[in-house]
């Protein structure tokens, strides 16, 4: 049996190719497959539940077919993080706190998007610390949909241009958040996506333990998913079906 971990897909209704790869993904992919975790950024926007998109009431359907049988679970990312309980509920998903806990198979393990590791960036974690208040949530969710459509519009410009100004030091995750938080949870493994960069880290804690930070990878040109078992953990990359 096997635990499948994927992030950062950015669906929207401008990429059908990568819905179309999802779906592929959903329906080819899941055998022996025990649990599945999308780490954030599912989709490029969300602007509130009542605004979902006619794809996205899709997707709902069929990964609620799929959550009879394998558990979803799904963590907010800096796209998505206004994704709400009903959606949630259609989709047939478990909400998880921003950061969470697992067994990974004997292996503690911490879970998240990955944006609050990136504290070099402080701009965005102003912005991060506004938006997580319940207060900026309630009065968002109570605007016009016109206004609620224009913020969205707003926000994805801006953080598309601020973004190709940042060096690429900023956008990676910072070690002593990274450090930190393995720490603080007691865990020795780390798995997260947002910054589009895959990879295996392994390294040690100052009193020498052995800590690895999985990054599983983007969806913009491939699919990208992280397979973990016992004693096995494998990133790979499926490539759009043309
Ligand atoms: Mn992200």
């Amino acid at each position: 049996m096997r635990t499948l971990f994927i992030g950062d897909l950015h669906l929207s209704a401008d990429r059908p190719d990568i819905t179309h790869a999802f779906n592929d993904f959903l329906d080819s992919q899941l055998d022996d497959v025990q649990a599945l975790y999308i780490l954030g950024d599912l989709f490029e926007v969300w602007i509130g539940d009542d605004l979902a998109e006619p794809f996205a009431i899709d997707l709902a359907k069929k990964l609620n077919t799929i959550s009879k049988t394998i558990p979803v679970y799904y963590i907010h990312g800096n796209r998505d993080f206004l994704l709400g309980k009903d959606y949630a509920k259609k989709a047939g998903m478990t909400l998880l706190p921003e950061t969470h806990c697992i067994d990974l198979y004997g292996v503690p393990t911490v879970i998240l998007h990955g944006d609050s590791l990136c504290t070099l960036d402080k701009g965005y974690q102003r912005f991060r610390q506004f938006r997580n208040l319940k207060l900026a949530k309630w009065i968002y969710a109570h605007l016009p949909r016109n206004t609620r459509q224009n913020i969205a519009r707003n926000i994805r410009s801006k953080s598309t241009r601020s973004n190709m100004q940042k060096s690429v030091s900023i956008m990676d995750v910072e070690q002593n958040a990274v450090a930190a938080l393995l720490d603080k949870t007691k865990t020795i493994q780390m798995i997260h996506g947002h910054t589009h960069r895959p990879d295996i880290h392994e390294m040690s804690s100052s009193s020498g333990v052995a800590l690895k930070r999985i990054v599983v990878g983007d969806w913009y040109e491939q699919a990208s998913v992280l397979s973990v078992s016992a004693g096995k953990l494998a990133l790979s990359v499926l490539p759009f079906q043309k």
